[in-house]
């Protein structure tokens, strides 16, 4: 059962990217759900993420918001993240470096693995082939298993060093 549903988390990540309408509809409904208001400043935060390729320190997603028409309040922007965490579409990355990156939510981004540079910290996220997932969540499965343990996903990082650090 929990094989299908991962099925679908791998099929939205595979059109990622172009659908934006879709990311804020699928966030919209989370925070009616926590009765919560979707804000400009949430909605922009939300696109600028949208756009990443990998999580996002707050610097960088000030830095990023400045090039869109709005311009992201720092101000807030750690009140906003807290509440984008609170009604489940952003979640929390650390790295190597200690300094908090942000993502949206696996089940909104679609599933994927990080690259973590170890030296700088720098995460960049990439997608590894369905059928590497396929026999990955087989092997993982079995061997929850054995220990009586119920899997339900799986979380692989690369660690190494990046472009710029190797
Ligand atoms: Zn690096
Ligand atoms: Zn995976």
């Amino acid at each position: 059962m929990s094989v299908a549903k991962k099925r679908t988390h791998h099929g939205h990540g595979n059109t990622n990217g172009s659908e934006h309408s879709d990311v804020h509809g699928e966030v919209m409904r989370r925070f009616i759900k926590h009765d919560q208001r979707y804000t400009s400043q949430r909605r922009l935060i939300v696109t600028v993420l949208t756009a990443s390729d990998r999580p996002l320190m707050i610097q960088q997603m000030l830095k990023r918001s400045s090039s869109t028409k709005k311009v992201l309040a720092q101000s807030s922007l750690y009140r906003n993240l807290v509440v984008l965490e609170d009604v489940g579409v952003v979640q929390r990355i650390f790295s190597t470096d200690d300094v908090a990156r942000y993502e949206l939510n696996e089940d909104i981004l679609g599933h994927h693995h990080h690259l973590v540079c170890s030296k700088c910290g720098d995460i960049r996220d990439v997608r590894i082939p369905e059928s590497l997932e396929s026999s990955l969540d087989s092997t993982l499965a079995k061997i929850a298993k054995r220990s009586g343990f119920q899997l339900d996903q799986h979380r692989l990082d690369l660690i190494g060093r990046c472009g710029k650090c190797a």
